[in-house]
């Protein structure tokens, strides 16, 4: 189920709470249901969601019984929508501050993730989004695993106006991120976007290679680009991830496709990290500021 059906249905499940006349725990158990059944639909864990059922019951619970039968029917609609609305909001909110890029510094922002999660084409669009608000903008081609990578790199930067660092023959991808980095530190650059190379899946040279690369150029954020399509996998891909390269920060692409959605919303909380921006298509300028409130409430339209 895609994320604006996974809107629809949530709201149609509060709506009909609007038109139930008593709100009693079988309203409010039918009503869980049916949000649980979505979020499921949208590959959101399991676990996940059998948490924000509990927590729910209980929230509400605790406030009708404080307030006993005091309570009017359109205030008990109300507390159960708020409890399930911040429940979702903490589902994309894990409660840590991303890095934020500080001007008269050179800021290294390292981006990791599987091939073809969109890294490279997240990376100039970062570029482009820091160079549209002051910061002198560049990207280093520390991909050497993929054939084709640096002219990659090279055409999206061209057309975003971004200047890059590769090499066609250097073999070593930490000699690559590291002269790219000090080159760029001395030419006073604000952002500096470390793109790495992916690999197929995970493997043990791929994150051995991120450690490297990370002590080489020491990132002050380092960003997991993730995939929307890939579902229920999100979560252990990102768990994987954290492990090796630490990441402060997820950024998911491709949500303007048929993806669920609900598997990145799981990667959040298995690595208790927050995403940042979401990818929202293949241009440029396809890339949307995260923030969970905002996020939750367009969801809920
Ligand atoms: P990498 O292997 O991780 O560097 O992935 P690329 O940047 O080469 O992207 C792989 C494919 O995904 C390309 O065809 C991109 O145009 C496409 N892509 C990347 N981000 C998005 C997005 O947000 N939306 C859509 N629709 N396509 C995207």
């Amino acid at each position: 189920m895609v994320l604006a059906d996974l809107g629809r249905k949530l709201n149609a499940a509060l709506s009909s709470l609007n038109r139930a006349p008593v709100v009693d725990e079988k309203v409010l158990d039918a009503l869980l249901k049916e949000v649980c059944a979505a979020l499921l639909e949208s590959d959101v864990n399991v676990k996940l969601v059998a948490q924000l059922r509990q927590k729910v019951k209980t929230k509400v619970k605790a406030i009708f019984e404080s307030s006993g039968d005091k309570t009017k029917e359109a205030n008990r609609k109300n507390v159960i929508q708020k409890a399930i609305y911040d429940e979702l909001v903490s589902l994309v909110d894990p409660g840590v501050e991303p890095y934020k890029p500080k001007k008269g510094h050179p800021n290294v922002i390292m981006a990791v993730g599987l091939q073809g999660n969109g890294k490279t084409t997240t990376c100039t669009k970062l570029a482009v989004h820091y160079q549209k608000r002051g910061f002198k903008s560049c990207i280093v081609c520390a991909d050497t695993f993929r054939a084709g990578a640096f002219d990659q790199t090279r055409q999206s930067a061209t057309k975003a106006k971004v200047a890059y660092f590769g090499s066609y023959t250097e073999t070593d991808p930490v000699a690559i991120a590291a002269q790219g980095v000090s080159k760029f530190k001395k030419e006073k650059f604000d952002v500096i976007i470390v793109d790495t190379s992916g690999r197929h899946k995970q493997e043990s040279e791929l994150f051995q290679e991120m450690v490297q690369i990370g002590e080489a150029v020491q990132p002050d954020m380092t960003v997991l680009i993730l995939d929307a399509s890939i579902g229920q996998a999100a979560e252990a891909q990102s768990r994987a991830f954290k492990e090796s390269a630490n990441f402060g920060a997820i950024i998911v692409t491709k949500m303007d496709g048929h993806a669920r959605g609900g598997g990145a919303i799981s990667a959040v909380a298995a690595t208790q990290t927050p995403i940042i921006f979401l990818g929202t298509g293949e241009h440029l300028t396809d890339l949307d500021r995260f923030s969970p409130q905002p996020f939750i409430s367009k969801l809920l339209g």
